[in-house]
């Protein structure tokens, strides 16, 4: 071990400690690739959910009436404590979710979080002036919705973790946080970094199971709910909110899908096609799960996205050689290796990978590429969230278009062309919150990003992830005539 990631790991082990339940309580915690121990996790209950809420609303008032520039400023210097101990975060994320810390993984994402932290911070959401006339003056202000519940997946736990509760504390609200139970010791290591700088009760992480999450999303006294995770919990929290009206941001599960338009050059696009698809291994919500590709490409694209798949290095997330590393956890694997395996069985060419990398560790599944694969395979119409990716082949471009929307969700989807004109006019055509030109899954701290369809609903990001965590208000007063 070289002497820096030596004391990476030394300082990931501080930050655990801190975090940590005490010997004898709490829950294991695996690592992904190897399946040791890293440690174990608190087993907050409904109970201690309960009083965290009573804690966040009662720091709420102070919060808010601190105002944006005070808030800002902490959010900022809550950014540059992230940033002092990214390595170790970087580390322990690394470890417990399982991507490497190179490529697009671990360093990216703790990159992700203090840029969209003090993007937050610094961003302003104004009033409007609806109507400033002789008898009216009307104005719509945005004000803190409360108490906010942050509810968050196990696949980029710590930069949905800043996506939900970096917004809703810019507003001035407190927030309950509650991490996947996969995923729990890096986001609550993440929060003691930030709560060093914080006031105390703004931000209280709460690392419990599904119960807990259920009494989140269904407590009385939580204004809002921002849930990032798959449809069907999704749909429960909606059901909750019948109970406590709390307001909605759902980001839920994804199949989005690319299209290759005929006579596109395959080389310019062949890298960005692959880690579209392959980014996080696969587990990304806005990663491309389905590709289709003109019959006049196909064989092209097919060798070329094997290619790559079979000189990827994937391994353990520490070594820095590697860039592709395990699924997090067992369900998820064995979805990904149950659906290439029905693919296989119905005759669709498993062209690289299609098996276990048991050589690697436990969940480690070969990047695979499934080609001559039918629309109505399980593989394309259901999210694989994993290193799997099915290539349709289309020789009617009216048909790939009613393939590619032809599902019940709308995240993301791509295009792409070397006809700039014809790119543009095929983005109009994809049903999904956000469609990328030539590229698949890339994200700006400024630009909105939601889903449509059964992907869920409401913005983040930019002035309307900030418009998103407010309630308005209007205040309505005289005109010029009265004042
Ligand atoms: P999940 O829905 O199983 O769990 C997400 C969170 O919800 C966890 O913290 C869990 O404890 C909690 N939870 C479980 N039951 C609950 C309930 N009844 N009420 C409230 N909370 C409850 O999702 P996951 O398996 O962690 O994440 C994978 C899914 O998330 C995929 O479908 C993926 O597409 C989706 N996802 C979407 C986005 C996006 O931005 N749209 C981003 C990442 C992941």
């Amino acid at each position: 071990m070289s002497e820096s990631a030596a004391a990476a790991a030394a300082a990931a082990a501080v930050l655990l400690d801190r975090v940590q339940a005490p010997d004898g309580t709490g829950r294991e915690i695996p690592d992904a690739a190897t399946r040791e121990v890293i440690g174990r996790a608190p087993a907050h209950t409904v109970a201690d959910l309960d009083q965290a809420i009573e804690r966040a609303r009662a720091a709420q008032h102070a919060w808010e009436t601190l105002g944006h520039e005070e808030r800002s400023a902490l959010l900022l210097k809550a950014a540059d404590a992230i940033d002092a101990n990214a390595e170790a975060l970087a580390h322990l994320l690394s470890r417990e979710q399982g991507k490497p810390l190179n490529g697009p993984n671990a360093r990216f994402e703790l990159g992700a979080c203090s840029a969209w932290l003090r993007t937050n911070a610094t961003t302003v959401l104004e009033s409007q002036v609806l109507v400033d006339d002789e008898s009216l003056h009307a104005e719509l202000v945005y004000r803190a919705a409360g108490v906010v519940g942050a509810i968050g997946p196990w696949n980029w736990p710590l930069m949905i973790t800043i996506w939900q509760i970096g917004p809703a504390l810019r507003m001035g609200n407190t927030v309950v946080a509650k991490p996947s139970e996969y995923t729990p010791l890096s986001v609550l290591a993440l929060i003691a970094v930030m709560n060093d700088v914080l006031p105390a009760d703004v931000l209280i992480p709460i690392s419990g199971g599904r119960d807990v999450g259920a009494r989140l999303a269904s407590h009385p006294d939580i204004d809002k709910i921002m849930f990032t995770g798959s449809t069907a919990t999704g749909r429960r929290i909606i059901e909750s909110s019948a109970g406590n009206l709390a307001r909605l941001t759902l980001e839920l599960g994804g199949n989005d899908a690319g299209i290759v338009l005929p006579g596109t050059e395959v080389s310019d696009i062949a890298q960005d096609l692959f880690w579209g698809a392959f980014i996080n291994t696969g587990q990304t919500c806005a990663a491309m799960k389905r590709l289709y590709v003109h019959d006049s490409v196909y064989d092209e694209v097919v060798d070329a996205l094997a290619e790559i798949a079979e000189s990827t290095p994937m391994g353990n997330g520490l070594d820095e050689n590697n860039v592709l590393g395990p699924l997090q956890n067992r369900p998820q694997f064995d979805i990904v290796s149950g659906l290439v395996e029905e693919a296989r069985a119905s005759g669709a060419r498993v062209v690289t990978g299609g098996a276990a990398a048991t050589d690697l560790g436990e969940l480690f599944y070969r990047p695979t590429i499934v080609a001559d694969i039918d629309n109505d395979a399980g593989l394309v119409q259901q999210e694989q969230f994993g290193p799997a990716l099915p290539i349709i082949r289309y020789s009617d471009v009216d048909q790939a278009f009613a393939w590619a929307n032809g599902v019940d969700v709308g995240l993301g989807s791509s295009v792409w062309s070397s006809d700039p004109e014809d790119a543009r006019q095929a983005a109009a055509r994809m049903q999904a919150g956000t469609v990328w030109i030539n590229s698949h899954g890339g994200l700006h701290p400024m630009v909105p990003f939601g889903g449509i369809k059964s992907s869920g609903y409401g913005l983040e990001f930019g002035v309307e992830g900030l418009k998103s965590v407010a309630v308005t208000q209007v205040i309505s007063g005289p005109g010029r005539k009265g004042r």
